[in-house]
């Protein structure tokens, strides 16, 4: 049994033979799967059984079986000989190897294959996935004539119900299929040597722990070999101004300033009406208020609630925090920017609103980005996580549950499956994330913007 290969340990074999014979061999060494990891899992297991819509009627191969396997061949050996026009997860055996395609279609011409992916488009590594599976079916004997890879089309807008016609879109991916035939075999070959061969290889981690995808045993290997400690790298954290060029960029400005940063999340499949595939639905904000130069800064927030479409209340928040003039400094503008047009876009009855606030923003990270501010310690990146720990040291996201826009994203479109406890200490959380991503903008425009105030430190 241990010889035998399935499509993704090819993949991991391709990867990096180790991981290939890890978890063959030691697969109790891997690392345990996070939420994060988990969660790509279900949505690409959703989406392939959604899928399964775009050409109804068709007979299950895998039918209760948990993965598909040895019975699921049989099954789709016995699908074929009926004449079923349509198979879901059709299993297929050819030199020690096992494949399942997720949709069979039969056709007057042979049969196409459509592997489904949560992407809104056919990317390169899904050929390679592709090369393997169409080996292992003409190896089986299938008159295959066209490959597809069934993803999401980012064209499709939600309006009403969903409709599985639009949501997906075919791309048709055989040429590149039918030129990596030889690199399957090649690698085949190899693969199986290395499996009959027994011996863990000794490869050293790298790059290739990461790409195309994490690997699942890097604790595993980092403890057979753990790094060397790293050098401590002691960078100078003198900041350099450019007052002149810092003058002219602030005298653009006027008060009153705003700072403010949304925090977005993204469904493959739309669960949003007037949203597409992975389209950034903004679902929070925060927003510092500074009147005039001595003012108390005031602060504004707005986390929509769970289950509810956020971006019309969004928009309501804004209009009664963000007033009729004064600037509106973002950091990294065209995130902003580009989700306060795709607003303008959906809900086109506020467009005005929101058109006078894309006029109004301005970048704050402009001056670190031209260099006015610079700091070897910022290490060549104007990042806010990188610039803020040299700029306000005071202020740090350590110390927050949710210190980066991904998890936030991540835990948000997890609220609504929290239990009530929870879900109130995550809200908090949220807030407190966001609070301190435009909080830090304050800190940082308070010391360029008066150079008195700036404490340059060497
Ligand atoms: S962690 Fe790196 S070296 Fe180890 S098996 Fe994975 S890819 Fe290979």
């Amino acid at each position: 049994m241990n010889k035998m290969l399935s499509k993704s340990t090819f993949m991991h074999g391709c990867q990096c033979p180790k991981r290939l014979f890890l978890h063959k061999f030691k697969s109790k060494e891997a690392d345990p799967y996070d939420e994060q990891a988990m969660q790509v899992f279900q949505r690409g297991t959703d989406t392939g059984v959604l899928a399964q819509q775009y050409f109804p009627g068709g007979v299950d191969a895998q039918s209760t079986d948990p993965y598909p396997g040895f019975e699921s061949a049989k099954r789709t050996a016995a699908h074929i000989q009926s004449g079923e026009e349509v198979i879901y997860e059709a299993t297929f055996i050819h030199d020690d190897t096992l494949v399942a395609v997720d949709i069979l279609v039969k056709t007057s011409e042979g049969y196409d294959v459509y592997e489904v992916k949560s992407t809104n488009g056919a990317k390169s590594q899904h050929v390679q996935d592709g090369a393997v599976q169409y080996y292992v079916l003409k190896g089986a004997g299938l008159d295959v004539r066209k490959f597809y890879i069934l993803h999401f089309d980012p064209r499709y807008v939600l309006r009403g119900e969903l409709d599985i016609q639009g949501l997906f879109k075919a791309t048709d991916i055989t040429e590149g299929v039918l030129e990596n035939q030889k690199w399957v075999a090649d690698n085949l070959t190899e693969f199986h040597g290395l499996l009959a061969w027994g011996q863990e290889p000794d490869i050293a981690m790298g790059k290739q722990c990461d790409k195309p995808y994490p690997c699942n045993f890097k604790g595993y290997c980092s403890r057979l070999n753990p790094p060397e400690p790293e050098e401590e790298v002691v960078l100078d954290t003198t900041i350099d101004l450019n007052q002149d060029k810092l003058n002219s960029f602030q005298s653009k400005l006027s008060y009153p300033l705003y700072f403010f940063d949304f925090e977005t999340v993204m469904f493959g499949v739309p669960v949003y009406q007037e949203s597409s595939p992975y389209q950034q639905i903004p679902f929070q904000y925060s927003l510092h208020v500074l009147e005039h130069p001595e003012a108390e800064m005031r602060h504004y927030e707005f986390l929509a609630e769970p289950g509810i479409e956020p971006r019309e209340n969004l928009i309501h928040a804004l209009k009664s925090h963000i007033g009729a003039t004064g600037s509106i400094l973002v950091w990294y503008q065209s995130f902003e920017e580009g989700r306060l047009r795709e607003l303008a876009r959906d809900f086109p009855q506020h467009a005005d609103f929101l058109e006078q606030i894309i006029q109004r923003l301005d970048d704050l990270i402009i001056p670190f980005k031209q260099g006015w501010v610079s700091s070897e310690a910022f290490g060549g990146s104007s990042s806010i996580k990188n610039v803020l720990p040299v700029m306000v040291p005071e202020l740090s996201y350590q110390e927050l549950t949710i210190q980066e826009g991904g998890t936030a994203s991540f835990v948000f479109s997890q609220l609504a499956f929290m239990p009530k406890a929870l879900q109130e200490q995550t809200r908090a959380d949220l807030l407190a994330y966001c609070r301190l991503d435009t909080l830090a903008m304050v800190k940082i425009w308070e010391k360029i913007s008066s150079s008195d105030k700036f404490s340059i430190k060497g």
